[in-house]
């Protein structure tokens, strides 16, 4: 049986990260690994994340199987969080799910058992597994254009008209915020202009949010997520804690449909809580607790909160500094972009070839499409990136 399976293709930022890994060049820099990382190039465990992981090693008493859905009050906690007040409660069907890709690959299920013709639209680049997955499930993917590579922000004009030639029932993928792998966003206007495309044509959103709290800030991190919650009748949200807790290994995720009624809410859970029986039973409970914790605790959640905006902010600082030593060796404003991006990733818009020449001549990895993690820099790396980005022809 196993000799008519064939290779499968290989994953571009794994292959990089073997490749960075085999490199004996003490001066290496990784700028393609999709975690965040300190100034130090340490993952960090956050601190009330640690802490909550402590009361629950003393508190804890059974690993029997809780639920389905995972716990409800994960679900509270996080539904709290991304949406806040912005739909009644009794609209939100929701189960946990082993990280924001479990999100979206039980998402993508549902659409597809509720519409087997849905297609569904995606930016042009998004996640690369979002395409991948609706390959293996075999539903329709169409791409829509997202990033402008002349100015390095969305094409929004692109975008409206891609999104025009949807029909009735297809679901339009969205980043929440901090698009990865661009870190070009909508601005709240162009929200709504596409709330109401949405609107208008019947189309279905579903907003992939896993960068929560890493752009501008929790809550403004999920004003586009709970405008399109309250707008449109019905909203699909994959939710992710793998960045904004760095829990990334605990596989910490929740589902969110948002239905247009009570009865309509039942049901869906219901699909939910099969979906999650089909694929997998029960899902993970170590990293929910641990969000549930952290959430529901004043004291934990104001810490965590803290960390959360001052790994922001140092983000936010070295596409500051980046920007600035591009614009000075450059002489110009081209990579002026790099500040207005949000979120760990930004693309810089280089040619392949420059990307290959940063690899082998200066030591620095980044994707083939020229996707950075800006926090895999730190203070001294940034005038080495922009050093090397000018020399190699960028
Ligand atoms: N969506 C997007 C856009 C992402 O970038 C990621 C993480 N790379 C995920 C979902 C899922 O992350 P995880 O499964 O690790 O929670």
């Amino acid at each position: 049986m196993f000799n008519t399976l064939t290779q499968q293709p290989a994953d571009k930022i794994l292959a990089l990260l073997a490749l960075y890994r085999d490199d004996p060049r003490d001066t290496k820099i990784d700028l393609g690994v999709g975690v965040y990382k300190n100034a130090e190039g340490v993952t960090p465990i956050m601190r009330a994340v640690k802490e909550a992981e402590r009361r629950w090693w003393d508190a804890e008493e059974t690993k029997a199987y809780i639920g389905l859905a995972g716990d409800p009050q994960f679900s509270d906690v996080m539904i709290n969080l991304v949406l806040a007040d912005a739909v009644k409660r009794n609209q939100v069907a929701a189960v946990a799910t082993p990280g924001g890709t479990g999100a979206v690959r039980q998402a993508f299920e549902l659409i597809k058992m509720a519409n087997p013709s849905a297609r569904v639209f995606v930016s042009n680049p998004t996640w690369p597994n979002h395409l991948s997955i609706l390959k293996h499930l075999n539903v329709e993917a169409v791409t829509y254009r997202y990033f402008d590579e002349a100015t390095g922000g969305v094409d929004f004009d692109g975008m409206v008209e891609d999104l025009s030639g949807a029909q009735a029932g297809d679901v339009v993928l969205l980043h929440g915020c901090c698009h990865n792998p661009t870190g070009a966003n909508l601005t709240l206007p162009q929200w709504q202009a596409v709330v109401d495309l949405m609107n208008s044509k019947g189309l279905i959103p579903m907003v992939d949010i896993a960068y929560q709290g890493f752009g501008d800030g929790v809550d403004e991190d999920a004003a586009a997520t709970r405008l399109v919650a309250s707008s449109c009748p019905e909203t699909l949200i994959a939710a992710s804690c793998s960045k904004n807790f760095g829990i990334y290994r605990e596989r910490t995720g929740l589902l969110v449909a948002v239905s247009q009624d009570a009865s309509a809410q039942a049901t869906t859970q219901g699909n939910l809580a099969y979906l999650n029986r089909q694929n997998y039973s029960f899902p993970p409970d170590h990293g929910s607790r641990l969000v549930t914790l952290v959430l529901s605790d004043d004291a934990l959640r104001a810490d965590w909160l803290e960390e959360l905006e001052a790994t922001r902010l140092g983000m936010l600082s070295l596409r500051q500094q980046l920007a600035n030593e591009l614009r000075t060796l450059s002489n110009s404003d081209r990579f002026g972009f790099v500040a207005q991006h949000r979120g760990m990733f930004s693309r810089l818009g280089l040619s392949p070839e420059i990307v290959e020449r940063l690899r082998a001549d200066y030591a620095i990895y980044m994707v083939g499409d020229s996707r950075i993690n800006v926090a895999g820099l730190n203070a001294q790396t940034v005038p080495v990136l922009a050093r090397a980005i000018i020399e190699a022809g960028g």
